[in-house]
């Protein structure tokens, strides 16, 4: 492993990546090009869950040894937790629901999310409704998923549910906008999500659009990587492609820095001071190190 001494000359803090899927070169590359702090969202695996147990092993996870896993590569780590919209409509899966609550009082949990709309359908309306709730009593923010079909239809659904929700808008991001939908997010007053994918979706060059029309304030931008094609470095793509076109240091790091602190900030459960790799004692996760299992 590198391990580089010196503060990064670029700090970025991904809003949205799911390392579970990543390699530990995935982590490497990470540190080197400047990601300090990431949050990963509980989301849809791919392959379909068929009991409620098999999410909370999966949420465990995100709670323990994925920020270990980062830790060792010098990145802190934090995640959203929820039922996906995609596995709310499988009744086995509608339990999560009700077990969420002891989850979200965990330390590493800095929003319920992703939570939002697949393919509008009346489980999907009860699941969102029901963890926007949530995200209520637990004076939580929450990351809500756009849908990747139907994009404009799927947001207006969207807002009207969060209105009715009464949670603030300044406690939601709406992820997943592109030009067809940034328009009305803007005008609801909730944070601004972008994913910046290599080749669907946004990239570097049209985020840099986005922001000459609509600045930098309220906007996270992710690079959303799963395991499908999609790549952790994104986000100082968007750096690079900022300052290629006339935004400054400053602009850069209020995008990927501080725009992100400010929104999961809100939790109250930011840790972002994580020791360098190498600079850090080596330590095992319930006796086991990511050496396979020993020293
Ligand atoms: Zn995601």
């Amino acid at each position: 492993m590198k391990t580089p001494t010196r503060p990064p000359a670029r700090r970025i803090f991904d809003p949205h990546i799911h390392m579970t899927s990543r390699t530990t070169d995935d982590y490497a590359a990470m540190y080197e090009a400047g990601v300090r702090a990431l949050v990963e969202p509980s989301f849809w695996l791919g392959q379909p869950r068929t009991s409620p147990a098999t999410f909370f092993d999966y949420f465990d996870s995100l709670l323990g040894w994925e920020p270990y896993r980062a830790a060792q590569y010098g990145i802190a780590h934090h995640c959203t937790l929820a039922l996906n919209p995609k596995e709310a409509n499988d009744p086995r899966c509608a339990p999560v629901l009700d077990e969420l609550p002891r989850y979200l009082i965990k330390d590493g949990v800095v929003a319920v999310g992703e939570v939002g709309y697949d393919s509008m359908t009346p489980a999907e309306d009860t699941a969102l409704a029901a963890q926007l709730q949530l995200a209520l009593d637990h004076e939580l923010p929450a990351l809500v998923h756009t849908p990747h079909r139907d994009k404009a239809a799927g947001l207006a659904r969207t807002l009207d549910v969060l209105r009715e929700s009464g949670l603030p808008p300044e406690r939601v991001v709406l992820d997943h906008l592109n030009e067809t939908t940034v328009g009305a997010a803007a005008d609801s007053g909730c944070w601004l999500g972008f994913s910046i994918y290599p080749d669907t979706k946004m990239d570097p060059d049209r985020m840099v659009r986005i922001l000459r029309v609509h600045g930098t304030e309220r906007v996270l931008v992710n690079s959303a990587a799963d395991w499908g094609h999609s790549d952790p470095l994104k986000t100082s793509h968007v750096a690079d492609a900022m300052l290629a076109a006339g935004f400054d240091e400053d602009d850069v790091d209020q995008v990927l820095w501080r725009n992100p602190v400010a929104f999961y900030g809100q939790s109250g459960r930011l840790t972002l001071d994580v020791a360098p790799p190498g600079e850090r004692e080596q330590q095992l996760f319930q006796g086991n190190s990511i050496l396979r299992g020993g020293e």
